[in-house]
């Protein structure tokens, strides 16, 4: 167990604790679906929130070899911790980012025309992948251009694309993606076959070629949404009670008075609030229900607006011996990100990587 702060409490800080083993088996579990091919690993934005410094090597210990960044300065920061990576930059090639790609040894994701003949200028040979956009219209060359960069000698040891909905099973346009790639990829038998990430892993034309390139799952997050879960929880997050206070029927709650007691209420004021990336979103007020969190067991609504560092819950039905030396868990004991996600109009991607820098943060394996 290792932690970046004193001890836990200690400033009143809500606790994030990332379990490393449960990441580490989201990504055996991935690993093994989609065997012979590989199962890489997305750990771009920070790991998704939960570290980069932690979870590479967390990852490489359990067998991933290959890694995919957003930014060369991410790739950097994978290269430091597990040397032998191989690391892919999503976001195609800046001539700013060049010096970074080759001094520790990163491969481009080229993206377009311009990226190709900057690589093939500058790139002194190194490997790259190339991203064919198959209805994205995101980034990546378009189908046509894949025969031209084919015909330019480059080192291309992948070839990808990305879905537009991988989450939703029947929807047709990823059997319409996975035939244009199918299309394409015949002009570059050599390189490698890269579509899927993480709910594509489930999709039924089981799209998983040579490399996956999951993310979101690894973390926790359902690539399953409307049925189980197939992932363990990696994320959970407490907060401290700071304070309690009965107030009567009628009475307001927070700011701009959003909240109103229906009852003689309970409420208890959390140490954690939107600067922590609890979104302001998941406010609950007399119009609309919002986040929860759970209290010795029972899940307890916010009372009004979440502030920046506050916030507040109703903890009526807990029983008041139960209120002493509890905490309140925003995220774990139930809680999903896809839940929290939901009662706060986002998406579980962005809960995890909007999680808080000020977080007193334990890592355990
Ligand atoms: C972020 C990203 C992924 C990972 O997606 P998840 O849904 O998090 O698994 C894979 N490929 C590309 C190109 C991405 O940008």
């Amino acid at each position: 167990m290792t932690e970046t702060s004193g001890p836990a409490g200690a400033d009143s800080q809500a606790i994030l604790t990332i379990d490393l083993a449960a990441l580490a088996a989201n990504w055996r579990v991935l690993a093994e679906r989609v065997a012979p091919g590989e199962c890489g690993a997305v750990v771009k934005a920070d790991a998704y929130g939960i570290g980069i410094e932690a979870a590479a090597p967390a990852l490489a210990k359990a067998g991933c070899r290959t890694f995919f960044v957003a930014h060369a300065s991410e790739g950097r920061r994978v290269r430091a911790v597990v040397p032998h990576a191989v690391v892919y930059v999503l976001n195609g090639l800046l001539a700013a980012s060049l010096p970074t790609l080759i001094a520790h040894d990163l491969r481009p994701v080229l993206g377009s025309l311009e990226d190709a003949s900057l690589w093939a200028h500058a790139g002194e040979g190194h490997a790259c992948a190339l991203h064919v956009d198959t209805g994205m219209n995101r980034l990546g060359v378009v189908p046509a251009d894949v025969a031209v960069i084919a015909g330019m000698g480059l080192a291309i040891d992948v070839l990808m694309t990305h879905f537009v909905s991988s989450e939703a099973t029947t929807d047709p346009t990823n059997h319409a993606q996975i035939a244009r790639f199918s299309s394409v990829r015949t002009a570059l038998p050599q390189a490698r076959a890269s579509l899927a990430n993480s709910s594509a892993l489930y999709l039924p034309q089981k799209p998983y070629g040579d490399l996956v390139r999951p993310g979101y799952a690894l973390y926790g997050g359902n690539p399953t949404p409307g049925s189980d879960n197939p992932m363990q929880a990696v994320v959970r997050l407490e907060a401290p009670l700071l304070q309690i206070r009965t107030i009567e029927a009628g009475e307001k709650v927070g700011y701009n008075a959003q909240w109103t007691a229906k009852r003689r209420t309970r409420l208890a004021t959390i140490g954690i609030g939107y600067a922590d990336g609890l979104p302001r979103a998941a406010m609950g007020t007399d119009d609309r229900a919002g986040g929860e969190a759970r209290v010795a067991g029972v899940l307890c609504p916010f009372a009004g607006r979440v502030s920046m560092d506050l916030t507040i819950v109703d903890v009526t039905d807990v029983p008041e011996t139960a209120l002493k030396g509890a905490t309140a868990v925003l995220l774990g004991d139930g809680i999903t990100i896809d839940d929290l996600g939901l009662r706060a109009a986002t998406i579980g991607y962005e809960i995890l990587t909007r999680l808080g820098a000020r977080y007193h943060r334990v890592y355990v394996d």
